[in-house]
């Protein structure tokens, strides 16, 4: 069925393979880590924030930021404290993202109490005022007319009545956030004014931003292959290309396909696969295989994952042998032409594993597995 191989070359096998599942494991020490270490970022960053609101904010932008602080510290603390339950990476960059923008509006509140000018007793009676219905202010003769004038205002009524963060976030709503333009929130003069239910859904808007990427930067990082025996994170190593025909084969664990490197076919694309390997390895520790395509944008290319799945230990010289021997015949046409100078590096790069991560293909996984050992 096959063509017979090249004399010389081992032979290749058949394996068994099953789709990569994360881990799952955490210790006691990574865990409470991951807890204190996205809690911390969390209050630094939102505290930092509330005090920029001061003078201006970026909308979107900055919980965009803030968020992506959190899950990077949180990525930090996945790393270091060898969590890779996808549950706990998520709790904690949930909590971070919370508790960035409760610190970040706490902050406000604290400013709004510091800057207020009205004597300490003088709030508190008026504070008890702010309490009672509107019925009961108008019935009460020891009122006087100026304090029920200023009680008829919902907004003075609501500022009257801030004790807490809750109560000073009710009298923000009662006021309305605005919005001046997309990249700026005016707080007391000039733009679009939210009203009460719209104040309300922006600062939700502005939890699910920062949560948002928190969550999403440690739940990527507590996903990463692990090597359970020898309690490692596994390393990146670029096997090399394949054309998109031969996702299947790799996928089955199907090597003798691979036997005579199939042409690729016009129109045909090449996906980009990487073998996670132990760093202690030896073949007991499973190889997981990541199989991406290359989707060019702006920014230059973005790795899709089309499929993951791991082989046993004992597969990776064979799969290593998968791409050598692609690599062996001479390409006729310039890969530049179908897939881009990112590819051509990562296939003609002589030393094709550790090299080829120090090109722009490779930036990206390094990133993705970024607090390696340094
Ligand atoms: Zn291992």
């Amino acid at each position: 069925m096959h063509e017979p191989l090249p004399p010389g070359r081992p032979p290749l096998s058949t394996f068994e393979v099953v789709p990569y599942r994360p881990e799952g494991g955490f210790t006691a020490f990574g865990s409470l880590l991951l807890i204190v270490a996205s809690l911390a970022a969390g209050l630094v960053l939102g505290t930092l924030g509330g005090i920029i609101s001061r003078w201006f904010w970026l909308v979107l932008i900055f919980p965009a930021v803030i968020g992506a602080g959190v899950g990077g510290v949180g990525y930090w603390a996945i790393r270091i404290g060898h969590v890779r339950s996808t549950i706990l990476g998520v709790a904690s960059g949930l909590l971070g993202g919370l508790f960035a923008i409760i610190s970040m509006y706490y902050m406000q509140y604290r400013d709004f109490e510091s800057s207020n000018s009205i004597p300490p007793d003088v709030r508190q009676q008026l504070r008890e005022l702010a309490r009672l219905t509107p019925a009961e202010v108008e019935a009460n003769p020891l009122i006087p007319p100026e304090v029920k004038q200023a009680l008829r205002d919902p907004a003075s009524r609501a500022g009257f009545a801030v004790h807490d963060l809750p109560s000073y976030m009710h009298f923000q709503a009662v006021l309305g956030v605005r919005i001046s333009s997309s990249s700026d929130v005016g707080r007391k003069d000039g733009g679009m004014n939210l009203g009460y239910i719209g104040s309300w859904i922006y600062w939700a808007l502005e939890v699910l931003i920062v949560a948002g990427i928190a969550v999403a930067m440690q739940y990527v990082a507590a996903k990463q292959p692990y090597c359970s025996e020898c309690q490692r994170w596994k390393k990146a190593r670029q096997l090399g290309t394949a054309p998109e025909s031969q996702i299947e084969p790799l996928k089955q664990g199907d090597l003798p396909v691979f036997a005579e490197p199939l042409p690729l076919q016009v129109g045909e694309r090449e996906v980009l696969v990487t073998a996670n390997i132990c760093p202690l390895g030896d073949d007991r520790c499973p190889v997981d295989v990541l199989i991406q395509r290359l989707v060019q944008t702006k920014e230059g290319f973005q790795q899709v994952e089309i499929a993951h799945v791991t082989y046993a230990g004992e597969a990776l010289p064979e799969l290593e042998e998968v791409f050598a021997r692609r690599k062996l015949p001479p390409t006729k046409e310039p890969l530049a032409e179908r897939a881009g100078s990112a590819i051509e590096q990562a296939i003609r790069n002589p030393s094709s594993g550790i090299k080829s991560q120090e090109t722009g293909v490779g930036d990206w996984n390094r990133r993705a597995d970024g607090t390696e050992n340094g």
